[in-house]
């Protein structure tokens, strides 16, 4: 088995290069279906790592396989890689280069915390058994916003509905645009009804030109897990676990969710004492990028222990597909 401190001494070999591929990917942020630079950069350390590397999927995303030295489960990272249209405040040397393109929600570190886990891995893979997976997402902004959902069926926000909009107003005619939210999915079928009911009584037309998304819905088990691993090797200051989280944002993790059983993690990045606010999608968004390392820390660690876990100690079944998102607090 992997242990913690084996971990720690191989990640510290990595720090420094991992702010410099984040770093890297942030002064070059690629929207969403053109990330080819950040995909090669991936695929460049993966290879050299040492994983089985397929690209090109879905766009330009990369999917690395690292196998153990023995029979086991599989496990699986999923990390995205575009950036967001929007200018960022910051002007230091690894601003973005990119007019009206930057790296606002912290996929630039997601991704280079992936790489990094594939890195740790990689260099003791004889003491892994079964297979790890790495998912480098492309696309995932279009699709949803800053943060997402943690919900569970018994949280205090089950049943919920979550609308958030914004309005374009010209002369006598004003559209509005709204993010129509539910939990759990079988409340969906009812919503466009409702909804077209209410904007009809104002004298208003709807049309709902996107089919319904699913809900993002972790295990349970695997979080509580997580939790648990987590707060053994960072401390027990050092995790949360988010039930319901607000805000409620769209988030094509749940996709994964829905065919294996799996958690999503926010990763604190915000450190008020030198200004970092880590609020993604805001202009000034700023990291302190040593949060890095404890990704990397964190989820080679809990991966590697997933693996070890006899199918015992998992209610459900071995898989796991982790990724993460940033918190900014
Ligand atoms: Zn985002």
């Amino acid at each position: 088995v992997l242990d913690h401190s084996t971990i720690d001494t191989t990640a510290s070999e990595l720090d420094d290069a991992l702010i410099a591929l984040r770093r890297d990917i942030h002064r070059w942020p690629e929207l969403a279906g053109g990330e080819r630079r950040t995909a090669r950069l991936v695929v460049d350390h993966l290879r050299r790592a040492g994983l089985t590397v397929t690209t090109g999927v879905g766009g330009h995303g990369v999917v690395a396989v690292l196998a153990g030295a023995d029979d086991g489960p599989t496990v699986a990272f999923r990390a995205d890689m575009d950036a967001v249209e929007d200018h960022e405040l910051f002007d230091g040397d690894f601003a973005s280069q990119v007019p009206g393109v930057a790296h606002l929600c912290g996929h630039d570190l997601h991704t280079s915390i992936g790489v990094g886990v594939a890195h740790v891995l990689a260099r003791h893979q004889d003491r892994l058994r079964g297979r790890v997976l790495f998912l480098f997402q492309p696309a995932e902004e279009t699709l949803s916003g800053a943060a997402a959902d943690m919900l569970r069926s018994d949280g205090p926000l089950a049943r919920f509905v979550f609308v958030q909009s914004s309005q374009h107003v010209t002369g006598q005619h004003a559209e509005l645009q709204v993010w129509v939210k539910a939990w759990p999915d079988e409340r969906y079928p009812a919503l466009p009804d409702e909804v077209s009911q209410l904007v009809a009584a104002a004298g208003g037309r709807v049309e709902f030109p996107t089919p319904p998304f699913p809900a993002m819905v972790c295990s349970p088990e695997l979080s509580e897990a997580a939790a648990a691993y987590l707060r053994g090797t960072l401390g027990e200051d050092a995790v949360d676990v988010l039930r319901a989280a607000f805000p409620f944002n769209g988030e094509d993790f749940a996709l994964f969710l829905q065919q294996v059983p799996g958690a999503m993690f926010y990763l604190g990045v915000a450190n008020p004492a030198t200004g970092m606010n880590g609020i993604p999608h805001s202009p000034d968004f700023a990291a302190d990028e040593r949060a890095i390392g404890t990704g990397v820390r964190a989820m080679a660690g809990f991966l590697a222990s997933r693996l070890a876990a006899r199918p015992s100690d998992s209610s459900g079944p071995c898989q796991l597909s982790i990724r993460f998102d940033i918190f900014g607090c």
